[in-house]
C-alpha cells in the first residue's frame, strides 16, 4: 500500500481511536452517576439497572472496537497494515475503505463468522 493512502487510514483510525477513548471513559462515568442516584432513590432501582445494564454492554461494544481500531494501528506501526491477518492476502480497497479495522479478507471472515477458525488479537 502506498503511503498517502496509508497515512489517511491512519488518520481516520486515529480520530476513530480518540471518539471511543472519550466514549468508554464517558460510560464509567455515568455507571457511577447512576449508581449514586440509586442510594437515593430506591424506587428508581429497577429502572437504574437497566441503564447500567445497558450502559455496560454499549461500553463492552465500544471497548471491542478501540480494540480492534488498536490492532490495526499496531499493524500500520508493523507494516502489516492492509493485508489479512490470518492468510495474509490484501484486502480488498472497498472493504478497508468502508471499515479500516477490517482484519480478514472475504474469505477468512466467512470463516469467522462460520465458527471455523480461531479469532487472533492482531
Ligand atoms: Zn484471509
Amino acid at each position: 500500500m502506498d503511503k498517502k493512502r496509508l497515512e489517511q487510514f491512519k488518520k481516520r483510525l486515529e480520530t476513530r481511536q480518540q471518539e471511543l477513548r472519550r466514549l468508554v471513559s464517558r460510560n464509567v462515568q455515568d455507571g457511577r452517576a447512576a449508581d449514586e442516584q440509586a442510594a437515593q432513590d430506591i424506587a428508581d432501582k429497577a429502572a437504574n439497572s437497566y441503564t447500567k445494564e445497558f450502559l455496560f454492554h454499549q461500553s463492552h461494544n465500544d471497548r471491542q472496537l478501540l480494540q480492534l481500531v488498536e490492532d490495526a494501528l499496531e499493524r500500520i506501526r508493523a507494516g502489516s497494515y492492509g493485508e489479512c491477518v490470518n492468510c495474509g492476502h490484501e484486502l480488498n480497497a472497498k472493504r478497508l475503505d468502508a471499515v479500516p479495522w477490517t482484519r480478514y479478507c472475504i474469505n477468512c471472515q466467512e470463516k469467522v463468522e462460520q465458527g471455523l477458525l480461531e479469532e487472533s488479537s492482531i
